[in-house]
């Protein structure tokens, strides 16, 4: 992807994502990954609907230098991401409702439904409350994403991920509906959980149909990822911690 498909790529998802009623306002951030380890990601503060393609910020991944004007504050986030997961072409942050709710009660989702699985992985767990906008709280994202497609952050929202933003934007909304369905099944007096490891496999075939709808290779997943024993790089990831 080039710098303009890359700039008028972020504008267009950032209205894609208020019409979703991810986001509200300026709260929230988008980005993707562009050739020559750069990233182009949304300003600082702005409103999503009024923003121009020239107003996306282009960000070295690796140094953090910044061209074209303020990105948002969460670049560090997004920085972390790329870097740790070379398969990622695109990154949504939102204050969604239900994330925003889940995340509140620090309560990790199990994989309740398929289409959650399929798309986000076996449950979506919580980073450890961080300050935003720091380099620990993205320690923290990463350490509960544990080669998952989402993340919830504490207090604060959640962290979709994508090969591409078409997918991010998927993960965002099925991580929403995630944590929708597990505060109502739990309202109904207990939210049944599939097997981690059925939702483990339900995963990775759809990572392979996806990629081959897409036209694309296999993507790899992180080292030590496997359906078989809950696929957890991270502690605690055992589908029961909180
Ligand atoms: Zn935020």
């Amino acid at each position: 992807m080039n710098e303009r498909e890359a700039r008028a790529r972020v504008r267009r998802a950032g209205i894609e994502l208020v019409e979703s009623g991810l986001v509200d306002g300026t709260w929230g951030n988008l980005s993707v990954r562009l050739d020559g380890g750069l990233m182009a990601i949304t300003p600082s503060g702005r409103d999503y609907r009024a923003l121009r393609d020239e107003d996306i910020v282009l960000v070295d991944i690796g140094t953090g230098e910044a061209r074209g004007g303020k990105p948002s504050t969460e670049t560090p986030l997004h920085r972390a991401v790329y870097a740790a997961r070379p398969e990622v072409g695109a990154v949504v942050h939102t204050h969604s409702a239900s994330a925003s709710t889940v995340a509140a009660a620090r309560r990790e989702v199990p994989p309740l439904l398929d289409d959650f699985a399929q798309v986000v992985g076996p449950s979506l767990r919580v980073a450890d409350y961080a300050l935003p906008g720091t380099a620990r709280m993205a320690k923290g994202v990463l350490k509960a994403l544990g080669g998952r497609m989402a993340a919830l952050l504490a207090n604060h929202g959640a962290v979709a991920l994508g090969r591409d933003m078409d997918e991010a934007l998927l993960c965002a909304r099925m991580a929403e509906k995630g944590c929708r369905v597990f505060i109502e099944a739990e309202f109904l007096g207990g939210a049944a959980a599939l097997r981690p490891v059925e939702a483990w496999a339900m995963h990775q075939v759809y990572l392979r149909k996806y990629s081959k709808m897409k036209g694309a290779a296999p993507e790899a997943r992180p080292e030590g990822e496997s359906p078989a024993g809950g696929g957890n790089t991270a502690p605690g990831g055992d589908g029961t911690s909180r």
